[in-house]
């Protein structure tokens, strides 16, 4: 099962993987079964930019969603690594206990909440429901979809990339 939260939550006994997907670590964290896969993290420059609104005090909900959720979900998109990693999840969190974290206290603002949503998307898909959560952010997935789908129209990718 995959499960997601903050680096507080972190328990290498606990579980068999735990994913870090942040883009740089502040500390090394221990444990044989850690795994750092700053692919999974927003990229220098959308970090850099959610800092910026942070910093002037205009960074909230509303505009994360409408303009750094598109901009992530692009950035995925974009890379082949993190869509194989993506997958990789999926898969070992339907055999295994995958714990996925970043540093952001609060996930309704945080990318991992994205990336639940398209474990939960996928699940739902396959009909084997793999997150646990008491949380819902599948509609992520469906975003993720539609703009898959609209950057193939606009000949930005191809299909299957
Ligand atoms: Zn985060």
């Amino acid at each position: 099962m995959l499960y997601f939260g903050s680096f507080k939550d972190i328990d290498t006994t606990k579980y068999y993987k735990v994913v870090l997907a942040v883009r740089h670590l502040q500390h090394p964290v221990k444990g044989d079964n850690v795994i750092h896969a700053p692919v999974l993290a927003p990229s220098a420059y959308l970090v850099a930019k959610i800092r910026k609104e942070k910093e002037a005090g205009t960074f909230d909900y509303p505009m994360w969603r409408a303009v750094f959720v598109a901009e992530y979900m692009s950035e995925l998109i974009a890379s082949v690594n993190a869509q194989k990693t993506l997958i990789n999840l999926y898969k070992a969190g339907c055999e295994k206990d995958i714990l996925v974290c970043c540093y952001c206290p609060d996930d309704t603002v945080c990318h991992r909440s994205v990336i639940q949503g398209l474990m939960q998307g996928r699940g739902r898909k396959q009909n084997n429901d793999v997150v646990v959560s008491d949380k819902d952010y599948s509609y992520f997935y469906d975003d993720f979809r539609r703009l898959v789908d609209y950057k193939i129209k606009q000949h930005q990718i191809r299909p299957n990339s």
